[in-house]
C-alpha cells in the first residue's frame, strides 16, 4: 500500500471512534507526506489539529499504521496550510455530501416521537438469530397494546435492538390510527425522572407521559441500582399498562440478570413477551452486507463479502463499520478493494478469540453476569448458586480458549481435573437441551467478545 492508501485506512479507523462532525473537523486536509526510517510524517492544516491529534489519537493512529506497515515506529505532525493536493477535490465534495447527509438525517429525527426514520422493517434483515424478536415486533406494530405487553427485547450491543424497536414505532406512526409514539433512551428517561424528583415536578412529568400510546425505552439495564427512579418508573409503567398502552423495552440482558432491579419491576418486565437477539449467522451476514451495499449503490467482489461474513464476528455494527472502511478506500482511490487489500484494511476488525479474550475476561464476565465475587467463583464450593456459574466458567475456558482440563483445574484451586471434565460435559450437553442456559451462555459470550 502506498502512503495514501495507508492514510485512508487510518481515516476509516478513526471514523469508528469519533463522530462524523468531529472527524471532518480534525481529519480533513490531513495526509501522510513521508514515511522513512520508521518515522511517519503527517501533515495537518493547523496547530489545533496537530495538538488534538497528537494528544488524543497518537497511539491509535500509530497502531493502525503499524498493523499495515510494521516498520512504523513514531509519528510526527507537521503543519501545512496548503490544501492537500493529493486529495481529489471530488472526494472532498463527497465527504462533504456525506456530512451534509448526516446532518440531514439527524435533522430528520422526528421531534415529537424521537424516532429516526432510517430504522424500518423494510431494511431490517431477518435470519434465524432474530426471527422471533422480529415476529414479536411485527405483531406489536400491528396491534399495539394488545398482543405482547410489555415487549422486552434483549441481546448484546450492535445486534439490532434499537433498529427493531424504532421500526415498530415508525410502522405505527405511519398507520392511519394516529397513535402517539415516544422513543426515549433510558439514560434520558432516568435523568428526567431524577430531575423531576429533585424539583418536585413528578406529576407534570407523569402527565406528559400519560397521553402516550406507545412508549419505547431503550437500554433499560441502566436503571440497575437506581432505587428511586425504579419506584417512579414502576408507577409510570403501571399507569400506561392499565390503559392498554404499549410498552416496549430493550436491555443488554434479560430482566432476571439485571442486577439491583426491584423484584416487582422485574416481574413486570417479564410479564409480557421476552425475546432475544443472538449473533447473526454466516448466511445472514452475507445478506446484510449485500443489502447495505445495495443501499449505497455499490458492488464488492464475492470473495471480499465472504471473507467479511466469515471473519467479522462481533456484531452487525462492526459489519457496517468494516463496510464503511472499504467504501472510504473505494472513494479515495477509485479502486474496488480486492481480497488482499480488504484483508489489510480490515485487520483491526478481524476477531480472533485468542487476541481479545483471555482467562481474566471470561472469569470477570461470568462473575459479573451472576453477580458473584470473582474469588467466590474460583474457590471450590458446593453452594448451589455458585456451582453452576463455576461450571460455565470452566466450560468457556475450555471451549473458547482451548485450555487443557488440568490447567483449568489449577485455576479453580482443585487438584482433580475430572471435576472440570464433568463440568464441561455437563454444560455442553445441557446447552443443547436447555434454552435458558444457552441464552445465558450466549449473552456471556457476547459480552466477553464485545470489548
Ligand atoms: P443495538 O441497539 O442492539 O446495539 P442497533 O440497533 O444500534 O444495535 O444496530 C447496530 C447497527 O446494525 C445499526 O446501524 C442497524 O441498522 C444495523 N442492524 C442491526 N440489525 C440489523 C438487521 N437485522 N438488518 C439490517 N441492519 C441491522
Ligand atoms: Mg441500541
Amino acid at each position: 500500500m502506498n502512503n495514501n492508501e495507508i492514510w485512508q485506512s487510518v481515516l476509516a479507523q478513526m471514523q469508528l471512534h469519533i463522530s462524523k462532525a468531529n472527524f471532518s473537523t480534525w481529519f480533513q486536509n490531513t495526509e501522510i507526506t513521508s514515511k522513512d526510517n520508521g518515522k511517519v510524517v503527517i501533515s495537518v492544516p493547523n496547530v489545533f489539529c496537530r495538538e488534538w491529534l497528537s494528544n488524543k489519537y497518537y497511539k491509535l493512529i500509530l497502531k493502525t499504521i503499524y498493523d499495515i506497515d510494521n516498520s512504523a515506529k513514531e509519528l510526527e505532525f507537521v503543519i501545512n496550510a496548503q490544501p492537500v493536493k493529493s486529495f481529489d477535490p471530488k472526494i472532498l465534495e463527497n465527504e462533504k455530501n456525506d456530512i451534509d447527509q448526516l446532518k440531514f438525517d439527524e435533522f430528520k429525527i422526528n421531534k415529537e416521537t424521537n424516532l429516526n426514520p432510517k430504522y424500518t422493517f423494510d431494511n431490517f434483515i431477518v435470519g434465524s438469530f432474530n426471527e422471533l424478536a422480529h415476529a414479536a415486533a411485527l405483531a406489536v406494530s400491528e396491534n399495539p397494546g394488545h398482543v405482547y405487553n410489555p415487549l422486552f427485547i434483549y441481546g448484546g450491543v450492535g445486534l439490532g435492538k434499537t433498529h427493531l424497536m424504532q421500526s415498530i414505532g415508525n410502522r405505527i406512526i405511519e398507520s392511519p390510527k394516529k397513535k402517539k409514539v415516544k422513543y426515549i433512551a433510558s439514560e434520558k428517561l432516568i435523568s428526567n425522572i431524577v430531575s423531576a424528583i429533585r424539583s418536585n415536578t413528578m406529576e407534570s412529568l407523569k402527565n406528559s407521559l400519560s397521553n402516550i400510546d406507545v412508549l419505547i425505552v431503550d437500554d433499560m439495564q441502566f436503571i440497575s441500582g437506581k432505587v428511586k427512579t425504579q419506584i417512579e418508573f414502576f408507577h409510570i409503567f403501571n399507569s400506561l399498562y392499565e390503559k392498554n398502552k404499549q410498552i416496549i423495552l430493550s436491555s443488554d440482558k434479560p430482566p432476571n440478570a439485571i442486577p439491583e432491579l426491584e423484584e416487582r419491576l422485574k416481574s413486570r418486565f417479564e410479564g409480557g413477551m421476552m425475546t432475544d437477539i443472538d449473533y447473526p449467522d454466516y448466511e445472514t451476514k452475507l445478506v446484510i452486507l449485500k443489502s447495505k451495499l445495495q443501499e449505497k449503490n455499490l458492488k464488492l467482489p464475492d470473495d471480499v463479502l465472504e471473507y467479511m461474513a466469515l471473519n467479522i464476528k462481533k456484531n452487525i455494527r462492526e459489519l457496517e463499520g468494516a463496510l464503511n472502511n472499504l467504501l472510504i478506500y473505494y472513494k479515495s482511490t477509485n479502486n474496488i478493494p480486492n481480497l488482499e487489500i480488504t484483508k489489510k484494511l480490515l485487520k483491526s476488525f478481524i476477531f480472533s478469540p485468542f487476541d481479545v479474550t483471555n482467562y481474566k475476561k471470561i472469569i470477570e464476565t461470568v462473575a459479573k453476569f451472576y453477580n458473584l465475587e470473582e474469588k467466590n467463583l474460583l474457590n471450590p464450593t458446593r453452594r448451589k448458586e455458585i456451582v453452576k456459574p463455576r461450571q460455565i466458567a470452566m466450560f468457556l475456558l475450555r471451549k473458547e480458549l482451548k485450555y487443557s482440563f488440568p490447567d483449568i483445574a489449577r485455576k479453580f484451586g482443585g487438584k482433580d481435573h475430572t471435576t472440570v471434565i464433568y463440568a464441561y460435559k455437563k454444560i455442553n450437553q445441557e446447552v443443547e437441551e436447555n434454552n435458558k442456559l444457552m441464552n445465558e451462555i450466549n449473552l456471556i459470550k457476547q459480552r466477553v467478545y464485545s470489548g
